[in-house]
C-alpha cells in the first residue's frame, strides 16, 4: 500500500507544493507510483486500492439511481458479468471486487466507477452484434479502472461540468433550477465524465490485450465503433442536433475515439492476429427478449404524448417536438430551436403552487405575469421570465402543477425571445394537457423487446423498420442494429433484430 496516513486529504496543488519544498515526500521514498496496468507513473499512486473501491461503493447506488437502476434478468446479466469476469481474469490489480451491471436505459454509453464497477446500458448492448463486441466495450472499461483513469481525473472541475449541462438545454443559470442541476451535482455524474484521448487511447491498447487473452477476435473493438459511430449520427439526428454534435450522455462524447486510434491501439497491442470468438450466435440468443426504449416504469413516450403509468399522467408536447425520457426529466427540442423540459421537484414545504414558483423553485429569477391557475382540478401556477441561450435571448415560461403534498411536477417551455409570439399558445396548450390517467388505461401500456427473429423471403427493410419508435428516423435505426449498410438488404433466414410493442 503507497498511501501514507499524512498525505490523506492532500490535493494535487497541495502535493506539488510539497515536491517544491522537498520534504514532504520523504515518508513515502520506498513507494513506487507506478500503475500496475498502464506502467505510468501517476499521482494516483499517492491514492490506496482502498480508497478506489470505497469510492465506487459509496457511488454504485447513485449510478443506479440515476440511469434507471440495474436491469435485472438473471440471464443475461449473469452472462454480461461472467464475461466481465472472464475478462479480469488477466487484468492487473485483481484486489478490485469486479462487477459488472446492466443499466436499465435505452441511452448508449458504458462507463467504470474506480474499484472495479462497471456498467453497460441496455441500449448499447441492443447495438452490439456478437459476444466480441460486447467484450470490447467491458474490457475497454475495465482498462479505465485498472489504469486508474477515474483517480487521475478526479479534479476536474464540477463547475465546468455543470455548465455542459446546461449547455445541453442552450440554458445559462436563469435562476430556475432544473432536474439537470441536480444529476450536475452528484459525485456519480464523474463516471460520466470525458476522459482525455490520450486516457482512451491507453484504454483501447490495454482492453485489446484483456479481450485477446480471453480468446475474443480484437477486431470487434474497431468493428463496435463503427456502429456506436452510426448510431451516435442517426440519434444526432433524431433528437434535432446539428450535424457533427452529440447527445452528451452518448458514449462518443463521454470516450472520444476514433476508429483510426483503436487500429492504432490494436498495434500498439500487437495482438492483432484477426484471431479468437465472435460468439455472434450466443450473443443475439441472450439478448432476444430483452426490453428496447423505455422502461414504463419510467414513462413511456407515444407520438407528442408522455405517458407515466406509474406516476398515472399525461401530457402532450406541440407539434414537431421530438420527445426524449430519461430518468430524472423529459426533454423536448424543435427544429426550431424552441424547447421543453418536464421533470419533478420537492415541494420544500411550500403550501401552493403560487408560493413554490415564487419562493422556491424561482427563487432567484425575475418573475413576469405571476398567476394561480387549475390544471385537471390540480393546483398549479405559471409566470416567465428571460434567460441566455446558445443562439441569444430566450423566453422561459415555467409551469408548476401541485401533484401531492411534497412534490411539484415542472414545465419549462423555452423559446428564441424573437420566436415569443409564435409559440405562446402553443406551450400554454401543452401545459393545459397534463392530465392524471386511469388504472386501466396505465395497465395497458406495455415496453417494447427486441426480438431476434430470422428474415423471410418477403421480408424488407421499409417493413420491418415500421416497429421501431423513431418515425421517419426508422430505416436508418434498424440498419445501425442490424449491421447493414446504406444499400445494403437483407436475405432469407438472416437473424435481423426487430422491435415488438
Ligand atoms: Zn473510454
Amino acid at each position: 500500500m503507497c498511501l501514507e496516513p499524512e498525505y490523506h486529504g492532500l490535493n494535487r496543488r497541495q502535493l506539488l507544493a510539497g515536491l517544491a519544498g522537498g520534504a514532504a515526500l520523504s515518508g513515502s521514498a520506498g513507494c513506487v507510483a507506478t500503475n500496475a496496468a498502464s506502467g505510468r507513473e501517476s499521482f494516483t499512486g499517492f491514492r490506496s486500492i482502498k480508497d478506489d473501491i470505497a469510492e465506487g461503493r459509496a457511488n454504485h447506488p447513485k449510478i443506479l439511481k440515476s440511469f434507471g437502476g440495474a436491469y435485472e434478468e438473471r440471464r443475461l446479466s449473469n452472462y454480461v458479468q461472467n464475461i466481465g469476469l472472464r475478462l479480469a481474469k488477466g487484468a492487473e490489480y485483481q484486489q478490485y471486487p469486479y462487477r459488472f451491471t446492466i443499466l436499465n436505459t435505452q441511452i448508449v454509453n458504458a462507463f467504470a466507477l474506480p474499484g472495479g464497477f462497471i456498467y453497460i446500458t441496455r441500449g448499447l448492448l441492443s447495438l452490439a452484434s456478437s459476444e466480441a463486441e460486447l467484450a470490447g466495450v467491458l474490457a475497454h472499461e475495465l482498462a479505465h479502472v485498472t489504469a486508474r483513469h477515474g483517480a487521475e481525473r478526479r479534479s476536474a472541475q464540477q463547475v465546468a461540468q455543470l455548465g455542459l449541462l446546461l449547455g445541453s438545454i442552450g440554458l445559462q443559470a436563469a435562476g430556475l433550477p432544473s432536474g439537470l442541476m441536480q444529476i450536475g451535482q452528484t459525485a456519480a455524474l464523474a463516471a460520466i465524465k470525458g476522459y482525455s484521448r490520450e486516457h482512451e487511447f491507453e484504454a483501447d491498447t490495454l482492453g485489446i490485450r484483456y479481450m485477446s487473452q480471453a480468446g475474443y477476435n480484437a477486431d470487434a473493438m474497431a468493428t463496435f465503433l463503427g456502429s456506436l459511430r452510426e448510431h451516435s449520427q442517426v440519434e444526432s439526428r433524431v433528437l434535432g442536433l446539428p450535424p457533427g454534435k452529440l447527445d452528451e450522455f452518448n458514449i462518443m462524447s463521454t470516450h472520444p475515439r476514433t476508429i483510426e486510434r483503436v487500429k492504432q491501439a490494436q498495434q500498439a497491442a500487437a495482438q492483432s492476429n484477426g484471431q479468437g470468438r465472435w460468439g455472434q450466435e450466443d450473443y443475439l440468443n441472450h439478448i432476444d427478449g430483452m426490453m428496447f426504449g423505455d422502461d414504463p416504469k419510467q414513462g413511456l413516450i407515444r407520438d407528442q404524448t408522455f405517458i407515466h403509468p406509474i406516476l398515472r399522467f399525461e401530457f402532450r408536447a406541440p407539434d414537431e417536438f421530438h420527445l426524449r425520457n430519461s430518468p430524472t426529466r423529459v426533454e423536448g427540442r424543435h427544429p426550431d430551436g424552441a424547447m421543453m423540459v418536464f421533470d419533478a421537484g420537492p415541494a420544500k414545504g411550500a403550501q401552493s403552487a403560487f408560493d413554490y414558483l415564487r419562493h422556491v423553485w424561482a427563487a432567484k429569477s425575475q418573475l413576469h405575469d405571476l398567476e394561480s391557475l387549475t390544471i385537471d382540478g390540480l393546483d398549479a401556477a405559471t409566470a416567465w421570465t428571460t434567460g441566455r441561450g446558445k443562439k441569444g435571448p430566450v423566453r422561459i415560461r415555467a409551469l408548476a402543477i401541485r401533484a401531492g403534498q411534497k412534490q411539484l411536477y415542472r414545465f419549462m417551455f423555452i423559446s428564441p425571445q424573437d420566436q415569443t409570439g409564435r409559440w405562446a399558445q402553443l406551450f400554454r396548450r401543452s401545459g393545459l394537457s397534463f392530465r392524471r390517467i386511469s388504472k386501466r388505461a396505465a395497465a395497458k401500456l406495455r415496453a417494447n423487446r427486441l426480438l431476434v427473429v430470422p428474415a423471410r423471403a418477403d421480408d424488407n427493410i421499409a417493413g420491418l423498420a415500421r416497429t421501431l419508435p423513431y418515425g421517419r428516423y426508422n430505416e436508418a435505426w434498424f440498419r445501425v442494429l442490424n449491421d447493414l449498410a446504406p444499400n445494403q438488404t437483407i436475405r432469407k433466414n438472416q437473424r435481423l433484430k426487430v422491435v415488438a410493442g
